[in-house]
């Protein structure tokens, strides 16, 4: 029976994720706010559809307040700009601003790693490997039915009777679901960056795939650029589901089907990679340099700029000193002490609300 070729490189918001990595002048700064109104703006959406069951109401109230405010600092010596303070849902299969966020840093720490395993091993090469299985009624059962026919492959693997992956030194692999282009039923896939001195063999993968699954030989095998490999492991990083092409129903049910379940893992050389769970930036290479903060608020359908503070000149951080005592307390920002915690965001909103009755400094 012919299979619709559910092979899915048309990409759908790659560049939410990829326009994190690198850029971080003041220039871009318009754009960065621009693209996060409009994932804003989708999280409003799923959450108004939410907030009609009452099982999902409170859960619609956090995604409604996720990001209201962003606070942004400006290191202008050195022209760096980084998400100092937000509060975030972190519901990135609901919500599309935490989506782009954790996107971002995943993509950014195996981006990293992975230059680090280019230097130890020049031979190897990454390759950008997708399995799927057939579209079904059921996400659940195609879910875990694509989950454990993945483990079986690498089972095979390391019985050592010959296999397509046995070259293989590292990977790292992603879900998603979406809904079949022919099927309109559940399409769940997964991408996976597979670290190989040589490409794996695609045909030998679509023969081992079909006997493990029973029902899918679609498998896809291509090299990724080494000049350009965030194209290519944009993939592993992407969105887990395609909220702009899904009914908010479907957004909900794959929350509801997929909360909980590790949806990226790895293996071999791309082990132990460490992704911050904070989905604000870190600025402690940063914390000695003077800055200035800017407060946007989402308003209307966007972002609109409500607050900079005058320069502050963080004081040198001592080792050992415990910044969140410093700031534990939500006082104005000092100019004299270093500045990091969530306390300085609220401390700075309060200041705007004086500045705007008259009561500034
Ligand atoms: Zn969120």
């Amino acid at each position: 029976m012919a299979q619709c070729p559910n092979l899915d490189h048309q990409k759908e918001n790659p560049d939410s994720v990829t326009a994190e990595i690198g850029v971080e002048g003041i220039e871009a700064l318009p754009k960065r706010v621009e693209r996060y109104g409009k994932a804003k703006k989708g999280a409003l959406d799923i959450a108004e559809y939410m907030r009609a069951e009452t099982e999902h109401q409170a859960m619609a109230a956090k995604v409604i307040g996720c990001g209201d405010y962003l606070q942004f600092r400006h290191f202008f010596t050195v022209d760096t700009v980084r998400l100092h303070a937000a509060q975030f849902c972190k519901k990135h299969l609901l919500c599309p601003l935490c989506a782009i966020r954790r996107g971002a840093k995943a993509l950014s720490a195996y981006l990293a790693r992975w230059h680090t395993i280019q230097a130890q091993k020049p031979a190897l090469r990454p390759f950008l490997v997708t399995l799927t299985v057939k579209d079904g009624p059921d996400l659940l059962e195609r879910f875990q039915h694509l989950k454990k026919s993945q483990q079986e492959l690498w089972m095979q693997k390391h019985r050592g009777r010959g296999s397509s992956f046995d070259d293989i030194e590292g990977a790292v692999w992603s879900y998603e679901v979406k809904r079949g282009q022919c099927s309109g039923i559940w399409h769940p896939h997964l991408h996976m960056i597979a670290l190989s001195e040589i490409q794996p063999d695609a045909e030998q993968l679509s023969r081992e795939w079909h006997k493990i699954t029973g029902d899918s030989f679609i498998v896809d095998v291509r090299p990724i650029s080494q000049d350009d490999p965030v194209s290519g492991f944009i993939e592993v990083f992407k969105y887990a589901v395609k909220f702009s092409d899904q009914e908010p129903a479907d957004t909900v049910h794959a929350w509801e089907t997929l909360k909980g379940k590790r949806l990226l893992a790895s293996s071999g050389c791309f082990r132990g990679v460490d992704v911050p769970e904070e989905l604000t930036d870190d600025s402690s290479d940063l914390e000695s340099l003077p800055f200035m903060d800017m407060l946007y608020r989402y308003t209307f359908g966007g972002y609109s700029l409500q607050h900079r503070t005058p320069v502050q000149q963080n004081a040198p951080c001592f080792p050992g000193f415990a910044q969140k005592r410093i700031h534990a307390k939500g006082k104005a920002p000092d100019p004299r002490k270093p500045s990091y915690t969530r306390a300085d965001f609220i401390a700075l909103y309060r200041q705007m609300q004086l500045e705007k009755m008259g009561h500034g400094r």
